[in-house]
C-alpha cells in the first residue's frame, strides 16, 4: 500500500518497539502496546461491529490514551474517524453524531452519559457503562501478540477524518480530510520543527540523538493537537504526555516529571504557563522549544518568551482545521526579526493574496490569503455550499485577511468576519488589539464591531486589565499609535477572563452579545 496511508504511520510506529508512546498519569504504553490494542480494536470493528471502509466511528473523550488507540483503529479499519467535541454539551454531541451518521461511538464514561435515545453502538472506557453498550476492554478482549491490521485497500484520496472546526464564525463545519491530507502532516510538522531548531542557531544533530517528549496541552479532538502533536509524535517515536485538562501548574510539574522537551499548544497555553507563580519553582531545564499556534498570539507573548525563556526556541504555526493543522510557521531567527509575521509557508503549501474575485494581488497588499496543497482537505462533509464557497479552483480561500512581503514572509491582517466596517472605512481588530496590547496594564483584550445607526458599525473594546487604567487614558495612547477613527469609542473592563474556546480564540459572538446586552 501506498506509504500515504495512516497505516503505513501506525505500521511504521512498531518498529519504535518498547518506546513510550503515551504517558497519562501513572500509565506509561510503549509503541508496540499502542499498535497491538489498535490492531486489535480495528480489527473488533470490522468483525464484530460490521465496520466498512467509508463508515463513520465517532470518538469522544478526553485526551485519554484509549483517544489515540480508537483514532489508530478506526482508521487502520478504513473508516472515517469522527472526534468530537469533549466539551459539547448533549445536544451539540447529538448533532456531530447525526451530522457524520456515525455507526460506532467510543466515549468515555462523561461523554456516554451525554447522547440520549441514539440507537448506535457505543464503546465505554472510564466509567459507567449504559445498558446496551460494552466497555472498551471488554470489546478489546484478548490481545495477541502477533496481531496485524485488518486487510482493506485504501487510496490516497479516500478520506479519512472529520474534524470539526472550532465554531468561530459560526456553525462548526466537519472538515473531511483524506489519507493523503494525513500522510503528509506529520513530514510537514516535523519539518517545521527542523527549521525551528536551525532557525534558532542550533545544530539538528544534537537535538535529532535527543528523546523528544511533548506535553500536549490542547485536545485531541482539535488539528493542532491530533496532527500538529499527535500524528507527529508517533512518526518521530517520541513520548506524549497527557493531561486530563489543561492546567498551567499541572503542566510545571509535568515537565519536570517525565522531562518534556517539547512544549506545544495554543498560545493562551504558553501565557498562562509563564505567568504561574510557580514557574520559577519546577525544573524545567529539558524543556527546549516552546511552539504555538492555531490562534492569533499576542504580541506580548515573544517577548515574554524571549525574557523568561530565553534558551527556548519559539515557534508560532498558522493552520486551519481545513489545513490538517500547520500551513505556515515563523521560528527562530525569523520570528525574533519580523515577530508580526506568522512565516513562510511549509514546502508543500503553495500562498496567494487574493483580490474578491480570486485574481492575485500583488506583494504587500492586503487580500484574502488561499491556500493550496497536499494538506487542503476533500471539502466540508454534508455541506456543499460552504464547500463549493470555500474551495475554488482547489484553492482554499481561507478568510483570513493577510499580506506578503518581499521575502515570502505572510502576515496575518485580521479575519475577514472579524473586521469593523466604520462608516465604510475598514477597521482590522487584530491591529487595534495589538496596539492595545502595548499598554502596560492591558492583560487581555477584545476589540469587537457595536451596531451605530450612522456609521453601521462603531469600535469597542472588552480588555482585562492588571493594573487600574481610565478609558482615557487608554484611548490617549491608541490615539498616539493609531488613526482616531480606529479608537475604540466604548470599553468595557472585564474581572474575569475572556471566554476562549479550547482552541484559544476568544468567542467573540458571544462577548458582543454578553457586553451589549449588558
Ligand atoms: P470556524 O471556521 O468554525 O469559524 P475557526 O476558523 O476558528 O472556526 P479553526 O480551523 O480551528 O476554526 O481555526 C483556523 C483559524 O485560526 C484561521 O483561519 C485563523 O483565523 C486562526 N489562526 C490559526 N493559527 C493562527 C496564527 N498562528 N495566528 C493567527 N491566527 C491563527
Ligand atoms: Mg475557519
Amino acid at each position: 500500500h501506498a506509504p500515504v496511508h495512516f497505516r503505513a504511520l501506525l505500521e511504521m510506529s512498531r518498529f519504535h518497539g518498547d518506546k513510550v508512546f503515551l504517558t497519562y498519569e501513572d500509565q506509561h504504553i510503549s509503541y508496540e502496546e499502542h499498535f497491538r490494542r489498535a490492531a486489535t480494536l480495528a480489527r473488533r470493528l470490522v468483525e464484530e461491529y460490521g465496520v466498512v471502509k467509508g463508515d463513520r466511528v465517532a470518538i469522544a473523550m478526553r485526551n485519554y490514551p484509549e483517544w489515540v488507540i480508537a483514532f489508530s483503529a478506526t482508521l487502520a479499519a478504513g473508516a472515517i474517524a469522527v472526534p468530537l467535541n469533549a466539551w459539547w454539551t448533549a445536544q451539540e454531541l447529538e448533532f456531530g453524531l447525526s451530522d457524520s451518521g456515525a455507526k460506532v461511538l467510543i466515549a468515555d464514561g462523561e461523554r456516554a452519559a451525554r447522547p440520549t435515545g441514539l440507537a448506535r453502538s457505543l464503546i465505554v472506557t472510564r466509567g459507567e457503562v449504559p445498558e446496551g453498550a460494552r466497555s472498551f476492554d471488554d470489546v478489546l478482549g484478548r490481545i495477541e501478540a502477533d496481531v496485524t491490521l485488518p486487510p482493506v485497500e485504501l487510496l490516497p484520496e479516500d478520506p479519512a477524518t472529520i474534524f470539526y472546526t472550532s465554531g468561530t464564525t459560526g456553525r462548526p463545519k466537519g472538515a473531511l480530510g483524506s489519507h493523503r491530507n494525513l500522510g503528509q502532516s506529520p513530514m510537514t510538522v516535523a519539518y517545521g520543527l527542523l527549521r525551528s531548531v536551525v532557525r534558532a542557531g542550533k545544530d539538528p544533530a544534537e537535538s535529532a540523538g535527543q528523546r523528544r517528549v511533548t506535553l500536549l496541552t490542547v485536545p485531541l479532538f482539535h488539528v493542532t493537537g491530533c496532527f500538529a502533536v499527535m500524528t507527529t509524535t508517533m512518526f518521530t517515536g517520541g513520548g506524549l504526555v497527557l493531561m486530563y485538562k489543561w492546567d498551567a501548574g499541572r503542566a510545571l510539574e509535568l515537565i519536570e516529571r517525565e522531562k518534556v522537551t517539547t512544549f506545544s499548544g495554543v498560545p493562551t497555553n504558553v501565557w498562562q504557563l509563564l505567568s504561574h507563580p510557580d514557574l520559577g519553582k519546577f525544573d524545567i531545564s529539558s524543556l527546549n522549544s516552546l511552539g504555538y499556534g492555531g490562534a492569533p498570539a499576542p504580541p506580548k507573548l515573544l517577548e515574554r518568551i524571549t525574557e523568561q525563556l530565553p534558551t527556548r526556541a519559539p515557534s508560532n504555526g498558522y493552520g486551519m482545521t481545513e489545513t490538517t493543522a500547520l500551513a505556515i510557521n515563523n521560528a527562530g531567527a525569523d520570528y525574533l526579526a519580523k515577530p508580526d509575521s506568522i512565516g513562510l509557508p511549509m514546502p508543500v503549501v503553495e500562498v496567494k493574496i487574493a483580490d474578491p474575485l480570486g485574481g492575485e494581488l500583488p506583494v504587500g497588499e492586503v487580500g484574502e490569503l488561499c491556500l493550496r496543497g497536499p494538506n487542503v482537505i476533500l471539502g466540508y462533509w454534508n455541506r456543499p455550499e460552504a464547500t463549493a464557497e470555500t474551495f475554488v479552483g482547489g484553492w482554499l480561500h481561507t478568510g483570513d485577511l493577510a499580506r506578503v512581503d518581499d521575502e515570502g514572509f505572510v502576515f496575518i491582517v485580521d479575519r475577514a468576519k472579524d473586521m469593523v466596517i466604520r462608516g465604510g472605512e475598514n477597521v482590522y481588530c487584530a491591529e487595534v488589539e495589538a496596539a492595545l496590547f502595548e499598554h502596560p496594564a492591558v492583560e487581555d483584550v477584545a476589540v469587537i464591531g457595536i451596531p451605530h445607526d450612522e456609521l453601521g458599525e462603531e469600535v469597542g473594546a472588552v480588555v482585562r486589565l492588571t493594573s487600574p487604567a481610565s478609558t482615557e487614558e487608554l484611548r490617549a495612547f491608541l490615539r498616539e499609535r493609531i488613526a482616531a477613527f480606529k479608537v475604540p469609542v466604548r470599553f468595557w473592563v472585564r474581572e474575569t477572563e475572556l471566554p476562549r474556546n479550547p482552541g484559544g480564540k476568544i468567542l467573540k459572538t458571544h462577548l458582543r452579545k454578553e457586553v451589549l446586552s449588558s
